[in-house]
């Protein structure tokens, strides 16, 4: 039996071997829309490098951690994330639609962190604390819940008094438009008491489409403000041409662009990384080539500091 790893490959008609492929205990990933995206026979698709686990990843570089945002450390609770003022991140579900090979998250026990009784036992935690006026969806990614189970949830969440911002952070929409929750979940939000934030996850303009537009579209419709966060990434996005397009396609399409993160250190994705003068001075051909409200702000995420770390 083929992999379906092999057999993407084999549809993209790409040598695993000159790929330098390898097995990894964070799995092969990804939706059968991001794959649409991919360009075929070509081994540097920005698309492609997000997904596929190459032998690099198993190089063990001194500084690249199993935990290095200190998550582990600042959870109260196996799912409620509290490391902010006035905003608690709560990790909604345990599964993406996509494996991000150099996400932080990659060592995370999530599978067994996440169930609805934690969700309960946060919730209560939320509601006696009215320091906090907005909650975070994220995960894993919230949009991989069940149109019921999201529903239950943010009704929670909008009964709590002193909750105004519900913010969700997802890559779904990018990376499996097809899988984002409309129907009933657009209904309920646009008649919703609660300011609504949706925050993307896309590093590179080929992620977005016709099926992201008409998304996003939809999103705008049922008062969503939306934003998107990418992470900067060796070979993917690591020159100011495809940034200010990036930021353009996605100004097209309803969203600004918001933060753009310096790679968390994590364990396997030091391959990825670019270092700090270079990502300054990407920013700075940024804002000479973007009106200031289209240049993401650079930041990297240091454990134990109380926001994000602006370069
Ligand atoms: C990034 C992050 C937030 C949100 O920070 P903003 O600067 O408001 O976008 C909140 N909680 C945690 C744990 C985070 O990592
Ligand atoms: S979708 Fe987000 S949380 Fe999931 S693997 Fe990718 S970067 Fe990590």
């Amino acid at each position: 039996m083929k992999t379906a790893l092999a057999r993407l490959l084999e549809h993209l008609e790409l040598d695993p071997q000159a790929l330098d492929v390898a097995e990894s205990p964070f799995p092969f990933k990804a939706h059968a829309d991001f794959i649409d995206q991919i360009q075929p026979g070509n081994p540097d698709d920005p698309l492609l490098k997000q997904i596929l686990p190459i032998r690099a990843e198993t190089f063990v570089h001194p500084g690249f951690k199993l935990d290095p945002v200190g998550d582990l450390q600042a959870n109260p609770l196996p799912s409620l994330i509290h490391k902010y003022h006035g905003r608690v991140l709560l990790m909604a579900s345990p599964r993406c639609d996509i494996h991000c090979r150099y996400c932080f998250r990659r060592h995370f026990p999530y599978e067994t962190q996440i169930n609805q009784r934690h969700w309960q036992q946060a919730l209560q935690q939320i509601g006696e604390d009215d320091s906090l006026h907005e909650v975070i969806l994220s995960g894993g990614d919230p949009f991989t819940l069940s149109e019921n189970a999201l529903l239950d949830l943010v009704k929670k969440i909008e009964a709590i008094p002193h909750i105004q911002t519900l913010r969700i952070h997802s890559r779904t929409p990018i990376v499996a438009p097809s899988n984002a929750p409309q129907g009933r979940f657009l209904e309920w939000a646009k008649c919703s008491r609660l300011n609504k934030v949706l925050v993307v996850h896309c590093n590179h303009p080929n992620e977005l489409s016709a099926k992201t537009a008409e998304l996003m579209q939809h999103y705008r419709t049922a008062g969503f403000h939306l934003l998107n966060q990418s992470v900067l990434l060796k070979g993917v996005n690591d020159n100011a041409e495809t940034l200010a397009d990036l930021s353009q396609q996605l100004f097209t399409q309803g969203i600004l662009p918001y933060y753009l993160h310096q790679l968390d250190r994590v364990q396997g994705a030091a391959h990825f990384e670019v270092d700090n003068a270079t990502a300054k001075s990407l920013v700075e051909n940024l804002r000479r080539l973007l009106p200031g409200y289209l240049v993401p702000k650079l930041v990297v995420e240091i454990a134990g500091e109380p926001h994000k770390t602006p370069l």
